[in-house]
């Protein structure tokens, strides 16, 4: 019998058997070779849901992952075994926002991961043959489920649009504001200015090419003599995100908002961002940007191993939900391999 890891409620996870579904057509069968601990999952164990979403029953979270075929899936060229993505976005491609180019903002979405839909924290899961992305077959399971936060960074990066050369202030340097540190350098961005309170953070963003990293958006205040930066990204889980954002922010600048609130709120002092005249937006996951995922890992122009600090077997996976929500040291993306014992046998 196949096995999940189930978020029940407000950090509460347990692992136990998983009645696997009887396929639809149009499905097929993967066994789960790695899927990511996202922060979004977090907010769920941690908040119990983010906004409205709530956890209703027990659901199997898991939106970042990769598997094996469990048979052939000729239309795509691909042969039972073969390790592939998901794309976990199912938008309806009928609404006024589907057909406007934005399968992110579709209100009838069905999400694997997000409740109800249960994701991918377990052995085996039937995912719709669409969604089955082919990847490299040179690529490692990690690659395969980093190519969904890669995504969403390079959808941040897309909304960012930096100019060439354009100095960047990076708010957050957890998994996703690094991966946006590496699609900003590929798409021409200058120097980027990075803060984020855990010094391993601090230390990543550096490596991966931060001229420099601090600990507080006042690091940034200083670097840029009290100006700002012209363009900002905030990547954090902190209800201050946006208030330092705005911070960070030269008069007139541009800010990516791309960080879900722990509490779902925002603390954002009014006069200091209508002042300065922003222009804000705001990232919601991620459009069609799988080819380009793709590309960036084959080519090495974007480094997401860098970014995975642990690897956990399923029955490790509660104690990687608590190691998160404490921020326990050292830790940046954990991922999860539901069929190996130790999670460090496939990598
Ligand atoms: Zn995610
Ligand atoms: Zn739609």
């Amino acid at each position: 019998m196949s096995r999940a890891l189930y978020l029940c409620g407000k950090r509460d996870v347990r692992v136990a058997p998983f009645n696997l579904r009887e396929g639809k057509p149009g499905e097929v069968l993967l066994e789960v070779a790695a899927v990511g601990l996202c922060g979004s999952d977090l907010h769920y164990y941690k908040d119990g849901g983010i906004g409205a979403t709530t956890i209703r029953q027990p659901f199997v979270p898991g939106h970042e992952f990769g598997g094996w075929l469990a048979s052939d899936l000729p239309r795509k060229g691909l042969k039972g075994g073969d390790l592939v993505a998901v794309d976990p976005n199912h938008a309806c491609g009928y609404c006024a926002h589907c057909r406007a180019g934005h399968p992110n903002l579709c209100p009838n979405v069905e999400f694997i991961g997000a409740p109800p839909f249960d994701g991918a924290m377990t052995q085996t899961i039937w995912v719709p043959e669409e969604q089955v992305v082919p990847i490299p077959q040179t690529f490692s399971p990690a690659q395969a489920a980093m190519l969904e936060p890669l995504g969403v960074a390079i959808h941040a990066v897309d909304l960012a649009k930096p100019r060439l050369l354009e100095q960047v202030a990076l708010l957050g340097c957890g998994p996703i504001g690094l991966l946006i540190l590496q699609v900003l350098k590929v798409a021409g961005a200058g120097e980027i200015i990075a803060a984020d309170p855990l010094p391993h953070r601090q230390e990543t963003a550096k490596r991966l090419g931060a001229s420099r990293a601090g600990a507080s958006v006042q690091d940034i205040a200083a670097w840029t003599h009290d100006e700002g930066a012209p363009l900002v990204v905030e990547a954090t889980n902190a209800p201050e995100g946006f208030r330092d954002a705005v911070r960070a922010s030269r008069i007139g600048g541009r800010i990516v908002l791309v960080g879900i609130p722990d509490g779902d709120t925002y603390m954002l002092p009014a006069a200091e961002a209508r002042r300065r005249g922003l222009k804000i937006k705001f990232a919601r996951r991620m459009g069609d940007v799988y080819p380009r995922a793709i590309q960036l890992v084959a080519a090495g122009k974007v480094d997401v191993d860098a970014v995975v600090s642990h690897r956990f077997g399923l029955d490790e996976t509660p104690e990687a939900f608590r190691l998160h929500a404490e921020n326990a040291p050292g830790m940046l993306k954990s991922l999860i391999f539901p069929n190996s014992d130790d999670g460090r046998r496939q990598g």
